[in-house]
């Protein structure tokens, strides 16, 4: 059974341990059917997890409360007919005991519900099997991310979330183009022409820290060697390596981005965020105060055949900063 999970810290090894296939809703190719939402204030991706877990009723689908929006997402999906949905309960901090009860109660909790779905209960050595597996591929993954195509490495990283499989990125082209990071909310695949005008335009992505890209590659761990306890080490995986514009404060995601920003020479910032994402567009003033990098805002629901106005304001972004 396939078990769709709408946030990147959700641990998709957690789930393949029950014998059952996570799949990064975020890396479906027809996730977005329709261009905008139509209803006034809704973020576009929760509303599309909602239609799409609807258009699933035979599979599973893990909501997260990272963000109220995804937090109602899971009611409507709900009262549209998916039972077989559940709302994991993310902390939004991480310093206390207590949030890391929590979310280690709620890693328990998913694996009873993946268990009620028809999964087997995972053996310490099938779950380090899994871990290692999904390590080993976030490292090559992270390895390739300097040397790689914008796209090529959008659609690496998208594959790892959609079947756990690796194939190695295409090289950059070598160019004099301008370094940018990619900073902000989900990257579908339907944003993948955004990456081919901004290489058209001269610039390129040095870095792709949005949720789903660099920023949802957990660190491997630190040994091989198997643990006394994987479940254990897991749950402390995701604890530590939860980085998100959620959590509070947000802290982690500054001294995340900061040495990144830094030594892959980002010369400025594209924060992408959906229309509806307050928690990605209020970052803007911080981002460029903390950085002293320019900050362009590009609101997901635009796509560059779609709207010119857009794309003309990314080519005079790379253009500036020559
Ligand atoms: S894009 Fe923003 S509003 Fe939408 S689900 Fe993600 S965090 Fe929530």
């Amino acid at each position: 059974m396939d078990v769709f999970l709408t946030s990147p810290w959700i641990p998709p090894e957690w789930v393949r341990a029950h014998g059952l296939q996570p799949r990064g809703i975020w890396a479906a190719e027809n996730l977005q059917r329709l261009p905008c939402p139509l209803s006034a204030g809704v973020c576009a991706f929760a509303e599309s997890a909602v239609r799409f877990a609807q258009s699933r009723a035979e599979s599973a689908a893990v909501f997260s409360t990272a963000c109220d929006q995804m937090r109602r997402a899971f009611d409507a999906a709900i009262f549209r007919g998916q039972r077989q949905a559940f709302l994991f309960n993310l902390p939004a901090t991480w310093q206390t005991a207590a949030a890391g009860q929590i979310l280690r109660s709620e890693l328990e909790r998913l694996g009873r519900f993946l268990l009620a779905m028809g999964g087997r209960a995972p053996s310490p050595e099938q779950l380090w099997l899994e871990m290692l597996q999904a390590g080993r591929t976030r490292k090559l993954l992270l390895e390739s991310a300097r040397a790689s195509s914008s796209r090529g490495f959008a659609e690496a990283v998208a594959r790892f979330h959609w079947d756990g499989s690796f194939s190695p990125p295409p090289p950059a082209a070598p160019a004099d183009q301008i370094p940018l990071a990619l900073v902000g909310g989900p990257f579908l695949a339907s944003h993948w022409k955004w990456l081919d005008a901004l290489e058209a335009a001269g610039g390129r992505v040095a870095l792709d820290a949005t949720e789903m890209g660099e920023l949802s590659l957990a660190p491997p761990l630190e040994s091989e060697t198997v643990a006394k306890d994987p479940f254990d080490t897991l749950f402390r995986g995701c604890l530590d390596n939860t980085i998100g514009v959620f959590q509070r404060p947000n802290a982690r995601l500054y001294s995340w981005l900061k040495p990144r920003l830094a030594s892959r020479q980002a010369r400025g910032i594209v924060l992408w965020h959906f229309t509806g994402c307050d928690l990605w567009r209020a970052e803007a003033p911080t981002l460029r105060e903390t950085f002293g990098l320019p900050v362009l805002l590009l609101e997901a629901c635009a796509e560059p055949g779609a709207a010119p106005r857009d794309l003309n304001r990314l080519q005079a972004f790379v253009e500036t900063l020559r």
